[in-house]
This record gives C-alpha cells, structure tokens and sequence, in this order.
C-alpha cells in the first residue's frame, strides 16, 4: 500500500483557512467577534462551503451554521463534528477554523468516495467559543447540548448592546434558542479536531494525538490580609507582611503542581495586586488569581485541599489570615472510550502509528457538548504550541493528515454504529 500523500487535502485545507484569515474586523490583525459583520461574512462563506460538499445548510438560532450531510436512509441519527469559527483579538488562524475546515472537507471527501455512513454527518460552526464579546464562552455548544440559560440574551458587550438585539441583527431568532437542544437518542457523537495550542505533540514529533479529557477546572480568588507598616520602623520580627506571605503562597503552589504526575496539574497565580502599594510601606493585603486544572475531578479536588492546608500553615506562622474564594469551578469532560478509539484507529491508518494520549488543558466546545453526547476530540501540532497569537502555525502536511485523519476516524465510527 502507498504511504498517504498529505499535501493535496492540506493545500485544499491551507486554501480555506486562508479565506476565512482574510475576513476581520481590521486589516492588519485576525479579529472576529461573535456576532459581528465580520463573522456573518465567515459564516456565508462555511455555509456556501457545505453547499459546494452536497450538505443542506441551516442556520440556528445562536448564529451557528449546520450542513447535513444526508446518508440517503430515513434514520434519524446523526454524527455532528465541529468546532467554531470565532476569534480572539488579533488571534490566529487555525484556531477552531481548522476543526471546522477539516470537517468540511471530511464530508466533502466522503461524499466523492461513495462512503455509506449508516448516519447523517452533521458539521457544526458555532458561533461563539472564545467568549471575547460577551461574558460567556461556548455559547453556540451549550446551545445545542440543551444546557444554556435564556438570561444570556440580556448581556451586553462593552458597547451596551445585548445578545439578543446581536442576534436579530445578524438574522437570529433568539426566542428560538431553548427549542435549539438536541434530542440525545439521536446523536451519534460529537467529534472535534482542534489544535493543540500546547507543546507537547512537537516534543514527541507527531503530528495528531488523542484528548483523553478536556481538564477539570477551577478559579479561585486569594485574599491574603496582613498589617501595613513603616518599612524602616517595624522589626521584621514585628511584621505580618502580606506580599511575603504571598510569595510563599505562590511558590507552593507551584511546587505542589510539579509533584503531581507528569502533566496532570497545572496550577497558575495570573493576577495579582497589593496594598497600599508604596515604596516604603510593608504590603498589608494582596488579592491574587489562583487557576487548577487536571485530568479529573479528584486530582483537582485533592490540589485544591492541599492548598487550602499549606495556606493555613503559611498563614498561623507569619501572623496573615489567609481566605480562598471558589469563583468558578467545572468539572472534567471525559473523552469517550469508543471515539478515542476510533480516533486512534483512524489516526494511525494515516500515520502509521498508533498516536498517544494527551489531556486538554483548555476549554472547548466539547466540554458543552459533554453534557449531551459522547465526545471524541484529537489534537493538531502547531508550531511551538503558540495559539491566541498571530504566530499560531500547522504545517501543510499535518493540516493533510488531520482531514484524512477525521475522514477514516468518521469511518470507524460507523463501523462501530453497524456493529
Ligand atoms: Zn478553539
């Protein structure tokens, strides 16, 4: 058998990606918003794409853009395989595009080799993943895994205009957002490429990998309070320094992580800020952010108790009082045994290995997609794991593999609904 040539579907998919870079909000930077004229262009232009591949189009009450691709029976299940076509502020182009770019062109592919599919292929471009314009992420998945609240339609973004008012403007029926949800017996599952926006695939020079689970998360908010003072009047004996204290906090947390298995705890201090704040005054308070992820519930819990008790020590022997705030909290999305094998073996009938595991440390439209089917999501290289940046890059020959790829991973699947 001849090795997989992945430049002609990775020039096709390079072509697309292009076209869909090119529609921003300016010109010098890839900024497209949820809801923006911008994001309307990109839309028609996924829509006429699923037209071209023999998919009928629709478009749903949150702005997302829907092709079926019938397979000719009367069943009524489907296969959705999607991701989002939103941006960050001068963001890069691979993104979501690239999940939705490979889809199309995955249907596309099975449609011109005569694949049966005992399914419907329904690919997906929602509308809002990022969570840039309005203060809510995921938008268009939670929409159609049943699990959104209407009183998102009320928020507004900096400018004051509301989601609903987005909505009609762009040529939505909000007051259809709920009757959105899809029926769970009817879906097959949910399948997402994604870039990886980390390092690891390039470290193991391999081009796609298997998501083993979208990573618990949790937020917290740390107030660390302890006494200003004079910096040249107070002894250090004398003094509850709360930056110090801080300082510590920081650092064990930090340690904590690195004792976690290889990889399964992240833990992040991204903001912080003291008071009064002056050259010559010891920091009486310090407010700062503290981010957990892991690869399941339990091992985020256990960080999290762990630092709840060190922080207490930290804070008895230098005098502070120490308060941990959960501000947000969500649990882990478990990629689904059946379609991360399918992946696998789809994968490595491209590769001619069998790719490995990795977790995912950031948020995606599967994580909403959890909540009402099964979810399978393989992971992208990208050049030194940049993402959300300009810079963000994936070879024309792994863009090749990752759609033909998804085109024998949707194979599998249905070998698996036959079975
Ligand atoms: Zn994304």
């Amino acid at each position: 058998m001849n090795a997989f040539d992945p430049k002609p579907l990775g020039e096709r998919a390079q072509a697309m990606l292009d076209a869909l870079a090119s529609i921003s909000a300016d010109a010098e930077r890839l900024t497209r918003l949820y809801l923006t004229p911008e994001h309307k262009r990109a839309a028609d232009l996924v829509a006429e794409w699923m037209r071209r591949a023999g998919m009928s189009v629709r478009m749903d009450a949150v702005a997302g853009v829907h092709g079926l691709l019938s397979n000719g029976t009367n069943s009524p299940r489907r296969l959705l395989v999607g991701s989002h076509i939103d941006t960050v502020i001068d963001g890069g182009r691979y993104d979501g595009t690239l999940g939705v770019v490979a889809a199309v062109l995955a249907a596309e592919e099975i449609r011109a080799r005569e694949i049966a599919l005992p399914f419907g292929l329904e690919v997906i471009a929602f509308g809002d993943e990022e969570g840039v314009r309005f203060p809510k992420t995921l938008i268009g998945s939670s929409t159609v895994a049943g699990s959104i609240n209407p009183s998102i339609l009320d928020m507004t973004d900096s400018a004051g205009k509301t989601v609903r008012n987005a909505l009609l403007r762009f040529g939505c029926d909000p007051a259809a957002l709920e009757s959105e949800a899809y029926r769970r017996e009817n879906i097959v599952g949910y399948l997402e490429f994604h870039i990886e926006q980390g390092p690891l695939l390039e470290s193991w020079n391999e081009p796609l990998g298997v998501v083993t689970a979208i990573a618990a998360q949790s937020r917290h908010r740390v107030r660390i309070a302890g006494e200003a003072g004079h910096a040249g009047t107070v002894p250090m004996s004398l003094r509850h320094d709360a930056l110090a204290g801080a300082a510590e906090f920081m650092v064990m947390a930090e340690e904590l992580a690195y004792r976690g298995e290889r990889n399964s705890v992240v833990i992040t201090v991204g903001e912080l800020s003291l008071k009064p704040g002056a050259v010559n005054v010891i920091p009486g308070e310090v407010l700062l952010s503290l981010d957990v992820r892991a690869a399941s519930d339990k091992a985020r819990a256990s960080a999290v108790e762990m630092i709840l008790w060190r922080s207490r020590q930290i804070g008895s022997r230098r005098g502070l009082v120490i308060g941990v705030e959960t501000v947000h909290e969500k649990p882990v999305a478990v990629c689904a045994p059946k379609l991360r094998a399918a992946i696998s073996r789809g994968v490595a009938s491209v590769t001619g290995q069998k790719p490995r595991d990795l977790m995912s440390g950031a948020g995606h439209d599967g994580l909403a997609m959890a909540h009402l089917t099964d979810i399978g999501m393989a992971f992208v290289r990208c050049r030194a794991g940049i993402s959300h940046n300009p810079l963000e890059h994936v070879t024309l020959s792994d863009l090749g593999f990752a759609v033909e790829a998804l085109v024998r991973t949707i194979v599998e699947v249905a070998k698996e609904e036959r079975a």
